[in-house]
């Protein structure tokens, strides 16, 4: 069979970044901070300018032409978004900054309206900050409590357990698809069945798993799901708050303004159906479209060939790390995407990092906001690559060969 890098001409992909061909520290640049944020395609930075020289408006208020084409590129938008997650309708799509911001919505508004004194909120142990920290103030506020789904040594989600933690007080679980710390991809489709199985919802941070893998939020029978735009080669500050249309109907607003009413007195306020009631004020039209393009790119790619392609490189790079004399992997679940955490004996991981970013190689050192399971592992940081489909064998090679000198110069340093 051939492998999936023969089918996949990356470096036509790589043309579609322009930003791929910038020179760092006089050297190529080499992206391997995706999980961070992604880059942006031609067809993106294109989008956006057109936006701003032949459609710029504010939407669903004026009757004039550039109105209606800022409108109809904005409502197109929500219904791209709609059919690359699977969901029923467009009603179902919110705009908001981001998935921090999504997560805080349903925090805010649903978690607000349902979760009340002695109830329970589950989140797993591979969560970043933003799904943790919306539910502990949650909690507090409302004398809740946060339970954690615990992790094996690998970092894999430990079913059995989670199964024990649900209960008839289990309100909301909130899960990320895939790890940001450490790459796990987790069994959400049977967390799901097992949490409504209790009567509970669930909430999926998908905000590392769009860029890797096919989702429809339809077939994982999702009643929430989150993703940020710019980890998605869309804009920043342009993120999506999936939820199934009868769980939003049922939501209060949570910020009042203008956009999300339908008629307001000094005596009583109206508002919108969703989504429309969850945008309040003059959100981020023109990011919105660009998202979209993102969108339509991906799929265009296609993301079967994309999560393969995106397979075999991981696979490829795990081998060549683990080779690596003083390199210990941090998080090794059967499943994973994109992510490879780990430290270097003797190297402290911000060292790692700017030895790295001197040969042109972008990776994230610190706590990646997961502190929690990077303590689970005994480390308060680590040195994160994370892959994108335009990533190459070669800039693993590269660096690789740049690890192997570090661990080296230590390895003479310390006499072994
Ligand atoms: N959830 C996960 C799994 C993430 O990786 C991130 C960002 O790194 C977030 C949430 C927060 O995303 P944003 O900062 O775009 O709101």
């Amino acid at each position: 069979m051939p492998k999936a890098r023969e089918l996949f001409d990356v470096q036509s992909v790589r043309r579609d970044f322009p930003i791929l061909a910038e020179r760092v520290n006089g050297r190529p640049l080499i992206w391997l901070d995706n999980a961070a944020t992604t880059q942006k395609p031609q067809a993106v930075i294109d989008r956006l300018a057109y936006f701003y020289a032949h459609e710029n408006s504010n939407i669903h208020r004026a009757a004039h032409a550039l109105a209606a084409r800022a409108t109809e590129a904005y409502e197109q938008a929500r219904a791209t978004v709609a059919r690359f997650l699977g969901a029923s309708s467009p009603e179902e799509i919110v705009f908001l900054r981001g998935t921090t911001e999504a997560i805080n919505l349903v925090a805010r508004s649903w978690g607000q309206q349902q979760i009340g004194e002695g109830d329970e909120i589950v989140v797993s142990h591979l969560e970043h900050h933003a799904n943790i920290v919306p539910w502990h103030q949650l909690a507090i506020e409302k004398g809740a409590k946060v339970r954690v789904i615990p992790v094996d040594d690998r970092g894999q989600i430990l079913l059995d357990a989670y199964q024990r933690l649900l209960n008839p007080r289990t309100r909301l679980v909130n899960i990320s698809q895939v790890s940001n710390a450490l790459g796990t991809v987790t069994p959400v489709r049977e967390v799901i069945e097992l949490a409504h199985a209790a009567g509970a919802k669930v909430l999926v941070d998908g905000a590392q798993s769009v860029s890797h893998l096919p989702v429809d939020v339809q077939t994982l029978d999702a009643d929430f799901f989150v993703f940020s735009g710019h980890k998605v080669f869309g804009p920043t500050g342009i993120g999506v708050l999936y939820g199934k249309q009868a769980v939003l109907e049922a939501m209060p607003p949570w910020q009042g303004g203008g956009n999300m009413i339908a008629d307001v007195t000094f005596e009583r306020v109206l508002y919108h159906k969703p989504p429309g009631r969850f945008e309040a004020g003059t959100g981020n039209i023109a990011d919105a479209v660009g998202l979209a393009t993102a969108l339509d790119y991906l799929e265009l790619i296609g993301r079967e060939r994309i999560a393969r392609y995106e397979h075999e490189l991981l696979v490829y790079a795990t081998d060549a790390l683990l080779d690596i004399p003083g390199l210990h992997l941090i998080g090794t679940a059967d499943d994973k995407a994109s992510v490879l955490s780990f430290v270097l004996e003797g190297h402290r991981p911000s060292d790692v990092g700017e030895a790295l970013s001197r040969e042109g190689i972008a990776v994230r050192a610190g706590h990646h906001c997961a502190q929690p399971i990077l303590r689970r592992f005994g480390h308060e940081a680590t040195v994160r690559p994370s892959l994108a489909f335009y990533n190459t064998h070669e800039e693993i090679d590269t660096l690789v060969r740049a690890l192997r000198r570090l661990s080296h110069r230590t390895l003479s340093i310390s006499g072994r």
